[in-house]
Protein backbone atom coordinates (compact mmCIF):
# COMPACT_ATOMS: atom_id res chain seq x y z
CA UNK A 1 0.00 0.00 0.00
CA UNK A 2 1.27 3.52 -1.04
CA UNK A 3 0.49 6.28 1.43
CA UNK A 4 -1.51 9.51 -0.03
CA UNK A 5 0.65 11.64 1.92
CA UNK A 6 -1.33 14.76 2.44
CA UNK A 7 -4.98 12.81 3.20
CA UNK A 8 -3.37 10.35 5.23
CA UNK A 9 -1.78 12.50 7.79
CA UNK A 10 -4.86 14.55 7.92
CA UNK A 11 -6.81 11.58 8.88
CA UNK A 12 -4.63 10.35 11.62
CA UNK A 13 -4.45 13.98 13.10
CA UNK A 14 -8.55 14.00 12.66
CA UNK A 15 -8.25 11.15 14.99
CA UNK A 16 -5.99 12.24 17.56
CA UNK A 17 -7.60 13.64 20.63
CA UNK A 18 -6.33 15.99 23.23
CA UNK A 19 -7.26 15.98 26.91
CA UNK A 20 -6.30 18.69 28.84
CA UNK A 21 -5.03 18.53 32.00
CA UNK A 22 -3.23 14.80 31.97
CA UNK A 23 -1.04 13.33 33.83
CA UNK A 24 -0.63 17.33 35.29
CA UNK A 25 -2.68 20.42 35.18
CA UNK A 26 -1.21 22.43 31.93
CA UNK A 27 -0.94 19.58 30.02
CA UNK A 28 -2.80 19.12 26.92
CA UNK A 29 -1.88 15.27 26.52
CA UNK A 30 -2.38 13.61 22.22
CA UNK A 31 -3.98 10.74 23.22
CA UNK A 32 -3.07 8.28 20.10
CA UNK A 33 -5.15 5.58 21.26
CA UNK A 34 -7.83 6.44 18.62
CA UNK A 35 -5.55 5.40 15.64
CA UNK A 36 -4.99 1.94 17.62
CA UNK A 37 -8.24 1.34 17.51
CA UNK A 38 -9.57 2.00 14.17
CA UNK A 39 -7.70 -1.05 12.07
CA UNK A 40 -7.53 1.36 8.89
CA UNK A 41 -5.52 4.04 11.03
CA UNK A 42 -3.31 1.92 13.10
CA UNK A 43 -2.62 0.55 9.36
CA UNK A 44 -1.99 3.83 7.95
CA UNK A 45 0.47 5.17 10.71
CA UNK A 46 2.51 1.60 10.34
CA UNK A 47 2.70 2.04 6.62
CA UNK A 48 4.17 5.36 6.73
CA UNK A 49 7.05 4.15 9.05
CA UNK A 50 7.50 1.54 6.92
CA UNK A 51 7.49 3.33 3.60
CA UNK A 52 10.16 5.29 5.22
CA UNK A 53 12.42 3.27 6.54
CA UNK A 54 12.08 0.23 4.10
CA UNK A 55 15.08 1.22 1.55
CA UNK A 56 17.48 2.97 4.41
CA UNK A 57 19.17 -0.40 5.09
CA UNK A 58 17.98 -0.15 8.73
CA UNK A 59 19.14 -2.87 10.72
CA UNK A 60 17.25 -2.63 14.40
CA UNK A 61 14.67 -0.37 15.56
CA UNK A 62 15.09 1.27 19.07
CA UNK A 63 11.23 1.74 20.51
CA UNK A 64 10.71 4.34 23.76
CA UNK A 65 9.08 2.88 26.53
CA UNK A 66 5.58 2.56 26.29
CA UNK A 67 3.83 3.54 22.80
CA UNK A 68 6.76 3.61 21.31
CA UNK A 69 6.50 -0.07 21.67
CA UNK A 70 3.15 -0.40 20.13
CA UNK A 71 4.26 1.36 16.65
CA UNK A 72 8.18 -0.16 16.91
CA UNK A 73 7.26 -3.34 16.96
CA UNK A 74 4.96 -3.33 13.83
CA UNK A 75 7.77 -1.69 12.29
CA UNK A 76 10.05 -4.13 13.08
CA UNK A 77 7.98 -6.76 11.56
CA UNK A 78 7.19 -4.71 8.81
CA UNK A 79 11.00 -3.79 8.25
CA UNK A 80 12.16 -7.80 9.21
CA UNK A 81 14.91 -6.26 11.69
CA UNK A 82 15.13 -6.98 14.93
CA UNK A 83 13.20 -4.66 18.12
CA UNK A 84 15.22 -3.21 21.14
CA UNK A 85 13.22 -1.61 23.89
CA UNK A 86 13.99 1.53 25.94
CA UNK A 87 12.69 1.35 29.03
CA UNK A 88 11.93 3.02 32.29
CA UNK A 89 14.18 2.15 35.66
CA UNK A 90 13.99 -0.98 36.96
CA UNK A 91 11.95 -2.83 33.99
CA UNK A 92 14.35 -4.47 32.13
CA UNK A 93 15.61 -8.18 33.60
CA UNK A 94 19.52 -7.97 31.96
CA UNK A 95 22.58 -5.42 32.48
CA UNK A 96 21.72 -2.78 31.47
CA UNK A 97 22.78 0.80 30.50
CA UNK A 98 21.00 3.65 32.13
CA UNK A 99 20.45 7.46 31.38
CA UNK A 100 18.91 9.92 33.26
CA UNK A 101 16.78 12.47 31.42
CA UNK A 102 14.38 15.66 31.91
CA UNK A 103 10.81 15.03 30.27
CA UNK A 104 8.19 17.41 29.71
CA UNK A 105 6.56 16.77 33.01
CA UNK A 106 9.01 15.28 35.49
CA UNK A 107 12.29 13.36 35.57
CA UNK A 108 13.52 9.68 34.66
CA UNK A 109 16.00 7.43 34.07
CA UNK A 110 15.70 5.64 30.90
CA UNK A 111 17.54 1.43 30.23
CA UNK A 112 18.55 -0.47 27.52
CA UNK A 113 20.50 -3.66 27.50
CA UNK A 114 24.09 -3.53 26.85
CA UNK A 115 23.67 -5.60 23.91
CA UNK A 116 20.27 -4.14 22.48
CA UNK A 117 22.28 -2.78 20.06
CA UNK A 118 25.90 -3.90 18.19
CA UNK A 119 28.26 -1.47 17.09
CA UNK A 120 28.16 0.23 14.09
CA UNK A 121 23.98 -1.33 13.27
CA UNK A 122 21.70 1.14 11.86
CA UNK A 123 19.06 1.78 14.32
CA UNK A 124 15.80 3.77 13.99
CA UNK A 125 14.38 5.11 17.40
CA UNK A 126 10.77 5.31 17.39
CA UNK A 127 8.26 6.97 19.86
CA UNK A 128 4.69 8.35 19.91
CA UNK A 129 5.58 11.49 20.28
CA UNK A 130 8.41 14.37 20.47
CA UNK A 131 7.71 16.79 22.83
CA UNK A 132 10.78 18.67 24.54
CA UNK A 133 13.10 15.93 23.26
CA UNK A 134 14.74 15.07 26.39
CA UNK A 135 13.48 11.52 26.25
CA UNK A 136 15.06 10.45 22.82
CA UNK A 137 18.20 12.38 23.60
CA UNK A 138 18.06 9.96 26.20
CA UNK A 139 17.39 6.90 24.27
CA UNK A 140 20.05 8.08 21.47
CA UNK A 141 22.48 8.44 24.54
CA UNK A 142 21.78 4.39 25.18
CA UNK A 143 22.39 3.57 21.68
CA UNK A 144 26.13 5.11 21.11
CA UNK A 145 26.55 3.97 24.24
CA UNK A 146 26.42 0.70 22.57
CA UNK A 147 28.19 2.39 19.56
CA UNK A 148 24.91 2.16 17.01
CA UNK A 149 24.30 4.37 14.37
CA UNK A 150 21.33 6.62 14.39
CA UNK A 151 19.51 7.01 11.01
CA UNK A 152 16.77 8.55 12.29
CA UNK A 153 14.39 9.58 15.20
CA UNK A 154 10.40 8.52 13.96
CA UNK A 155 7.48 10.49 16.02
CA UNK A 156 4.38 10.08 14.95
CA UNK A 157 3.23 13.39 16.37
CA UNK A 158 5.84 16.15 17.27
CA UNK A 159 4.51 19.40 19.13
CA UNK A 160 6.79 21.68 17.61
CA UNK A 161 6.38 24.42 20.04
CA UNK A 162 8.20 22.49 22.66
CA UNK A 163 11.44 22.65 20.09
CA UNK A 164 12.67 18.72 20.83
CA UNK A 165 13.30 19.03 17.01
CA UNK A 166 16.42 22.16 18.21
CA UNK A 167 17.59 19.48 21.01
CA UNK A 168 18.12 16.58 18.27
CA UNK A 169 19.69 18.68 16.31
CA UNK A 170 22.41 16.36 15.49
CA UNK A 171 20.40 13.83 14.07
CA UNK A 172 17.71 13.17 11.49
CA UNK A 173 13.87 13.49 12.60
CA UNK A 174 10.76 12.79 10.92
CA UNK A 175 7.44 13.26 12.76
CA UNK A 176 4.20 11.90 10.73
CA UNK A 177 1.79 14.96 12.29
CA UNK A 178 3.16 18.13 14.01
CA UNK A 179 1.75 20.65 16.23
P1 LIG B 1 9.83 14.67 25.84
O1 LIG B 1 10.95 13.93 26.50
O2 LIG B 1 9.51 15.95 26.53
O3 LIG B 1 10.08 14.82 24.36
O4 LIG B 1 8.53 13.77 26.02
C1 LIG B 1 8.27 12.71 25.15
C2 LIG B 1 7.70 11.51 25.87
O5 LIG B 1 6.68 11.87 26.79
C3 LIG B 1 7.07 10.56 24.88
O6 LIG B 1 7.34 9.23 25.30
C4 LIG B 1 5.60 10.88 24.93
O7 LIG B 1 4.82 9.72 24.84
C5 LIG B 1 5.39 11.58 26.27
N1 LIG B 1 4.70 12.87 26.16
C6 LIG B 1 5.22 14.08 26.47
N2 LIG B 1 4.34 15.06 26.30
C7 LIG B 1 3.22 14.47 25.86
C8 LIG B 1 1.93 14.98 25.47
N3 LIG B 1 1.64 16.28 25.53
N4 LIG B 1 1.02 14.09 25.02
C9 LIG B 1 1.31 12.76 24.97
N5 LIG B 1 2.50 12.23 25.31
C10 LIG B 1 3.44 13.07 25.77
Amino acid sequence: MTVPFKSAMDRLKASIRDVPDFPKPGIVFKDITPILTDGQLFRLAVTIFTERYQRKSVERIVAIDARGFIFGGALARHLGVGLTIVRKKGKLPYKSHQIEYALEYGQGTLEMHIDGVMKHQRVVIIDDLLATGGTAEAAARLVELCGGEIVEFAFLVELGFLKGRERLAKYPVFSAITY
